[in-house]
């Protein structure tokens, strides 16, 4: 018999719903999925930004938007539903958006408002759409969730305090919903990118470098973002890493939180 793996599409027939999906690691995702033959609704807050991504994916896509604000459980819970009413199901969850914060201060000085900020949407959004994805995977006994998290989810002092706090709670939700979900069937993995040039990380660096265009020649030439000599992180290496999590291919993978770091956080020496 021919060894014949991946001769179809590695998502055909399947629906995805992708929070966040409207910008940066969520656009290369929804992108992706789309060319491997899935159907995704993208839920986001930026409307115009998910509607010219339609506009350029073309009218025959299966692709839609909903305004979703991740924060808020009836905005979630309609999102999950109209993903329903759209395309009959969903198989694939992304619990993809996210917002680094302003919370650039020391722990004596940083503010709890703050704080709650960023774990309304990092965290309290990805819950919520575990929660509500899972009440239509769980009748089906099938479905694959995946959150992203950070290399922040590992290693303290990449980022802000709420952000690291927040990424660490999104390992800690991945691994106990899929030590729950398992009995139905349904995998619950987490991606953890170093960095990438997008919108998210603009506000980390001074004015003068952050224009995008500086920002992707600082990540490709710092050894420290760039590990993997020669190779710098894009949005679409994370979007591949989601694919395999997302696709039949991964059918044994649940629990684990998956980097996509070029090995930087096996690495502390200072003789490399
Ligand atoms: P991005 O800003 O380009 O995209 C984030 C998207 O989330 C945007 O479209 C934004 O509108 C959306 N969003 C923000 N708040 C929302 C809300 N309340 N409800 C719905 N949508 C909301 O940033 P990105 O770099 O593509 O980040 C995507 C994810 O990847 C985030 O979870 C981020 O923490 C994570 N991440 C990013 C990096 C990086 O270096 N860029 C590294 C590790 C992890």
């Amino acid at each position: 018999m021919e060894f014949d793996m991946h001769s179809s599409y590695w998502l055909e027939g399947k629906v995805a719903l992708i929070t966040g999906g409207a910008s940066g690691i969520g656009e290369a995702t929804v992108r992706l999925f789309i060319k491997q033959g899935a159907k995704v609704c993208i839920a986001d807050i930026q409307d115009e930004l998910g509607e010219q991504i339609l506009k350029a994916l073309g009218s025959g896509t299966h692709a839609r938007f909903i305004h979703c604000d991740v924060s808020k459980e009836d905005d979630i819970s309609k999102a999950v539903d109209f993903t329903v009413e759209t395309f009959g199901t969903i198989d694939i969850l992304v619990n993809n958006a996210g917002i680094i914060g302003n919370m650039f201060a020391d722990i004596t000085e940083a503010d709890l408002q703050e704080l709650k900020k960023v774990f309304e949407i990092n965290v309290d959004g990805v819950f919520l759409g575990m929660k509500h994805a899972a009440r239509v995977m769980i009748p089906r006994g099938k479905g694959s969730i995946i959150s992203t998290a950070s290399l922040a989810s590992i290693l303290g002092g990449l980022g802000p305090i709420g952000y690291t706090g927040s990424k660490h709670a999104v390992v800690g939700l991945t691994k106990s919903v899929a030590s729950e979900l398992g009995k139905h069937g349904i995998r619950v993995n987490c991606v953890s990118p170093a960095g990438v040039p997008s919108r998210l990380t603009l506000p980390l660096f001074p004015a003068w470098l952050g224009k995008a265009a500086v920002l992707k020649i600082y990540f490709a030439v710092t050894g420290y973002y760039a590990n993997l000599k020669g190779v710098h992180l894009e949005a679409n290496d994370v979007a591949e890493a989601m694919l395999f999590l997302a696709s039949d291919e991964a059918r044994y993978v649940s629990g684990l939180n998956l980097t996509v770091d070029g090995g930087q956080t096996v690495v502390n020496s200072p003789f490399r």
